[in-house]
């Protein structure tokens, strides 16, 4: 059980010992790394840096190998196949490569949203919509954040491309996606899915799940930044054109013309960041020594504590489900601004975020017009880090 070791966990990540009055809740952002990621990624620096797929020397086999290992150790978390893995620089890059890959299959298509949804996952539909003359549907959500099944089931028919958040970083909406993916598939359509606050918090068996695309970032699960993963459905991956290309992702090239790389190199021009690629195989290790379900389970109950905590503070107005609901916390604060709760929160060691969070449109919705202060939380974090939040609240409320 986490509640039993937390602090052996916390002795293994080196910024609370650097900082030992940080009260970190700022994870949904980016979540900190543990010394066994940080020592991988010197470890290449030192040993045995070099280009992936070009040299032939032992070194270069070695960095090679490593990166390939790493596929096959994030393949396996993922329930895919490492084919099925493309390394891109992070969840944004990933959608974007997807729709630009789509480009074709959308001419004249129509792309089904959601309003839960990141400017990662708005704005490149957005940009391809325009592109492939087709129509952006958004599906509604309810007062509690959740996704509207009716509106669901009006705007489903008809649908190219459905993509939305697994789990949303303001609502803390976990999203039904299995029955979502079921729906749209029922009804011929592709989906995607942003799982960039979901990959880092849950067991995923993305063939399970049947979903074509799924993107992630290594940085918001303790790897390096500057990763992300793409995970394509290996006979679309085949199927569709590279959107960019450059050296590497191809296999020959005459003066007449070339023939693409296999899958997934197809999709990785240029120079991977191969050292991220690495160190982020030995994130999944440490996910995988502590255990997906265990975490799971763990931030399920800081979620329940953040929530009831946080509840006791009547001027306190918070976006998303009472229940069922990821370990973050958008809110509102009796008319203070979300940087002034934030600055306000800094000065008691507690760093929180401030302000949209790439979810502008999800704070409209729900009359959030200065953004919210977010408080996001993983199993580095402790109750008695949640008290010392609801406290320094407290203490801000009676300051009016
Ligand atoms: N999607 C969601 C739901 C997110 O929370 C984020 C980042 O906060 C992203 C996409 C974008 O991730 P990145 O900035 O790593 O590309």
């Amino acid at each position: 059980m986490i509640e039993d070791k937390v602090d052996i966990l916390r002795s293994e990540f080196p910024i609370f010992s650097s900082n030992p009055k940080l009260i970190y809740m700022d994870s949904a952002a980016t979540s900190q790394r543990p010394k066994s990621v940080i020592d991988k990624v010197v470890e290449v620096y030192n040993n045995y840096n070099s280009n992936v797929h070009r040299g032939i020397y032992a070194m270069a086999e070695k960095a090679t190998q490593e990166y390939e290992d790493s596929r096959k150790e994030i393949a396996s978390f993922l329930g895919a196949d490492s084919d099925e893995i493309i390394f891109t620089k992070n969840t944004t890059e990933s959608i974007n490569l997807i729709a630009y890959a789509l480009l074709p299959r959308l001419k004249r298509g129509t792309i089904t949203i959601t309003e839960l949804e990141h400017h990662s996952n708005i704005l490149p539909w957005r940009k391809i919509a325009s592109l492939a003359e087709a129509e952006i549907r958004t599906v509604e959500v309810n007062e509690d954040g959740e996704i509207s099944e009716a509106d669901f089931e009006k705007k489903i028919p008809g649908t190219s491309l459905l993509s939305f958040a697994h789990v949303s970083n303001v609502a803390g909406t976990i999203v039904n996606a299995r029955e979502l993916v079921k729906k749209a598939k029922a009804q011929g359509a592709m989906v995607a899915v942003d799982g960039a606050q979901a990959a880092p918090h849950m067991k995923l068996n993305l063939h399970d799940l049947g979903a074509d695309f799924y993107a992630l970032s290594a940085h918001k699960m303790l790897g390096p930044t500057g990763l992300g993963i793409l995970y394509g459905n290996k006979k679309l991956l085949d199927e569709l054109e590279p959107p960019f290309s450059g050296g590497e992702m191809v296999k020959e090239v005459h003066k007449s013309g070339q023939e693409w790389n296999d899958v997934p190199w197809k999709f990785e021009p240029g120079t991977p960041n191969f050292v991220g690629a690495i160190g982020f195989g030995e994130a999944i290790k440490y996910l995988n020594r502590i255990g997906m379900d265990e975490i799971e389970k763990y931030e399920k109950k800081l979620s329940k504590i953040l929530l009831e905590e946080l509840e006791k503070i009547s001027e306190l107005k918070y976006i998303g489900p009472a229940e069922n609901r990821a370990s973050l916390l958008a809110f509102e604060l009796n008319g203070y601004h979300p940087h002034d709760i934030a600055a306000f929160l800094d000065s008691r060691s507690i760093a929180i975020r401030s302000g949209f969070h790439c979810a502008q449109p999800l704070h409209e919705r729900f009359g959030f017009f200065d953004g919210s202060a977010r408080a996001s939380l993983y199993f580095y974090n402790m109750p008695n880090e949640i008290e010392a939040l609801a406290n320094a609240l407290k203490e801000l409320v009676k300051l009016q």
